[in-house]
């Protein structure tokens, strides 16, 4: 990381879960143990049964809206502060690397601060909607034309917002490292920007706790808790940056 001219940091669920979000995918507490994600988490899912769309995320937003960020969290933030660090690429929409202090954030799979309505596309930001939302479980309507309106984040079956997405693969290709942390790396296209890194010649550090497609292949895996891992590699780094200076 000392070295690098570029790194840029992906990273997905796996970092939030000690803020006391779950993610989807791990064994005991993953999301997925509760629900089949094509029925509600995709575009015909929500399409097809909004109310039900709506019953399984009201849970799953209430914990986010309340959550703080982690050590992990900060730890990216700080590597960026000490320009450490490019660009931080999420998979998440919880918002948690930019309330840490993160700047140059690519949110791939899009937030919770908007949402569009159905059918007239008019965008609003979220204030308002979701808190009446999570009070009394009434779905959020469009005040325009009564149109249910869904937040701007991406569920299964949706396209990627382009400008993210295009920037992303753009710093992948950039990046002399790339720092994975806390995520399966089993959604694409997500999970194939380390790969274009890697095929750009980039190094790779893949820092989670279960095994990713790409161990193999990486410079460094340490399969560890990020909260841990993180603060300890920037304490390192802080470190030897006071050992260099005269
Ligand atoms: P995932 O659930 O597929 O994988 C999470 C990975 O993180 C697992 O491999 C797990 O072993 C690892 N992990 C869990 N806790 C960890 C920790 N403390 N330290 C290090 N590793 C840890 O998540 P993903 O790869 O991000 O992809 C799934 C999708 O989940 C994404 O599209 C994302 O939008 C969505 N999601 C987001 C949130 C959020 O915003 N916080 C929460 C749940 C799901």
């Amino acid at each position: 990381m000392r070295a690098a001219q570029s790194t840029v940091v992906l990273t997905g669920a796996g970092i939030s879960t000690e803020s006391g979000i779950p993610d989807f995918r791990s064994p005991e507490s993953g999301l997925w143990k509760t629900a089949d994600p094509i029925e509600v988490a995709s575009l015909i899912g929500f399409r097809r049964n909004p109310q039900h769309f709506y019953e399984w995320v009201r849970p799953l937003v209430r914990n986010m809206l309340n959550a703080e960020p982690n050590p992990a969290h900060y730890a990216l933030a700080q590597l960026e502060e000490m320009g450490l660090l490019t660009t931080l690429i999420t998979q998440n929409i919880d918002m948690l690397h930019e309330r840490a202090g993160s700047r140059h954030i690519l949110e791939l799979h899009g937030h919770l601060r908007t949402a569009t309505c159905v059918e007239c596309f008019r965008k609003y930001p979220v204030d308002g909607f979701l808190d009446r939302f999570l009070e009394t479980g009434e779905l959020p309507r469009c005040p325009h034309d009564n149109g249910l309106l869904k937040p701007d984040v991406v569920l299964f079956g949706e396209a990627l917002p382009f400008k993210e997405l295009q920037a992303a693969r753009r710093v992948a290709q950039e990046a002399d490292l790339m720092l994975v942390a806390g995520s399966s790396l089993e959604v694409a296209p997500a999970s194939e920007l380390p790969l274009t890194a890697l095929a750009y010649g980039a190094r790779l550090i893949i820092v989670n706790i279960g095994r990713t497609y790409l161990d193999d292949q990486a410079d460094v895996v340490i399969h560890e808790n990020a909260a841990t891992v993180l603060p300890a590699i920037l304490a390192l780094l802080v470190q030897g940056k006071r050992e260099r200076l005269p």
